[in-house]
């Protein structure tokens, strides 16, 4: 398991040039590596390797100057950044996506990245008849002192401020410095053991929305707090701002970083309750297992009248820390097919004759006379439709879905295979 650490770094003025320099450089770097391999590709269909470009590097490393003024190290980094995003256009070429997304030329990049090398270490024996020792021990990129800052060692640079309001864990292989509107952050990465999982026991599933965030298959609910929408007005007063000042003027800079630091809150006040929200959710009331719905979000923003609602809910946002914080505390986390959990009777089974509009509330069953809130009775289904592929069967809500539904459009594909937890935890839905 990975472990990002994120602490503020205080580059001094004459260290901050230099890494607005880096940055620039790697800006460079890595347009003319893409450029490279986009002349290879279009012309004679060829790939060019990590390797490659990492020759070519060694080589413009010895002819040019302001080529070695930057670490190597970071070099590799940012060629292996572009290697990935091709890595991902070829294979949506071979797979015949029609979209192949080609890797942009960049304005600028904010972030540079290092990886810590291994060196051997000789451990001097307290008697002196013992013979000498070596290790391989990893640099530690930290430098403790007795003062409020400790010191991030950066190649090349020296020492940075650094402060650890907490204390790193695991084995510490990748630091990346980070630019924001607020300042200079440090992403420090470690390897963790992983979490053994503990056995499963009490689940509780939700259903999300945007009338309230979420609702839990007990009938809590959590307020929505529509962050982009309370600033919504502010926002456009910032861009106002903007629009009047003369482009690229010192004032015009001036209410480019009001906008940006102002963005960059309203997302740090989306993380912070995302965080809670997921720890209340495993924690209160010992629950070990969480389902949710596997929803296509992507999809499902480019619905006009609801998508500035959902991208604001960061709905990705919240399953992703749902499985990372599963993985982190040895928790279960699974997604089940989202189609007509809403439009079920979570009582009888029987899916409602008439498709319910969002503007409708509650469920009302017209076979059962069951009535619930929308949201709560899509929660109960979550659960059920769960516990059913945890079962091994298949969920089937009419009759009419059970002849003509084709085995793989509903929820688990092997249903055989997903008796356990564990399996449904491997599967590739998740
Ligand atoms: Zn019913």
């Amino acid at each position: 398991m990975k472990l990002t650490f994120k602490y503020p770094v205080y580059p001094t003025n004459t260290q901050e040039t230099v890494l607005f320099e880096w940055l620039d450089h790697l800006c460079e770097l890595q347009n003319s590596a893409r450029h490279d391999r986009k002349v290879a590709w279009e012309t004679e269909g060829e790939r060019i390797s990590c390797n490659d470009q990492q020759k070519k590097l060694k080589v413009a490393r010895e002819k040019y100057a302001d080529f070695r003024e930057v670490p190597q190290d970071i070099q590799i980094c940012a060629l292996e950044r572009t290697d990935k995003a091709f890595d991902g256009f070829y294979r949506r070429c071979e797979n015949g996506a029609a979209k192949k997304g080609y890797p942009r030329h960049r304005k600028r990049i904010k972030s540079l990245t290092w990886k810590l090398r291994k060196y051997t270490k000789v451990v001097r024996p307290k008697t002196k008849d013992a013979p000498k020792q070596t290790i391989r021990v990893r640099q530690n990129p930290i430098r403790e002192t007795a003062w409020k800052h400790d010191r991030l060692k950066v190649p090349k640079l020296g020492e940075v401020k650094i402060y650890m309001h907490r204390p790193l864990a695991g084995d510490p292989k990748e630091v990346t410095i980070v630019k924001k509107a607020s300042g200079w952050y440090a992403h420090i990465t470690c390897k963790l053991p992983d979490t053994p999982k503990v056995g499963p026991t009490d689940a509780i599933a939700v259903d999300v929305g945007t009338t309230h965030y979420l609702t839990t298959s007990e009938g809590e609910t959590e307020d929505n707090p529509r962050w982009y929408r309370k600033v919504e007005g502010l926002l456009h007063k910032h861009n106002q701002t903007m629009a009047r000042r003369k482009k690229g003027s010192k004032r015009w800079y001036k209410a480019v970083h009001a906008s940006a630091l102002h963005q960059e809150r309203t997302t740090n006040k989306r993380k912070d309750f995302i965080g809670k929200l997921v720890y209340k959710l495993y924690h209160h009331q010992e629950n070990n297992v969480l389902v949710a719905e596997n929803l296509k979000v992507s999809n499902m923003v480019q619905n006009k009248h609801l998508s500035k609602s959902i991208s604001d809910a960061s709905w990705s946002k919240f399953f992703q820390w749902c499985g990372n914080i599963a993985e982190r505390d040895g928790f279960h986390f699974h997604q089940v097919n989202p189609k007509d959990t809403s439009q079920t009777c979570s009582c009888c089974g029987i899916k409602s004759p008439k498709k319910l509009s969002l503007a409708i509330r509650t469920f009302d069953c017209s076979f059962c006379g069951m009535s619930l809130g929308r949201d709560h009775n899509a929660a109960l289904n979550i659960l059920f439709r769960a516990a059913a592929a945890h079962r091994g069967e298949r969920w089937v809500s009419t009759l009419y879905e059970t002849r003509n539904t084709p085995q793989k459009a509903l929820g688990f594909k092997n249903a055989n295979q997903l008796s356990l937890f564990d399996a449904l935890l491997s599967s590739p839905l998740l």
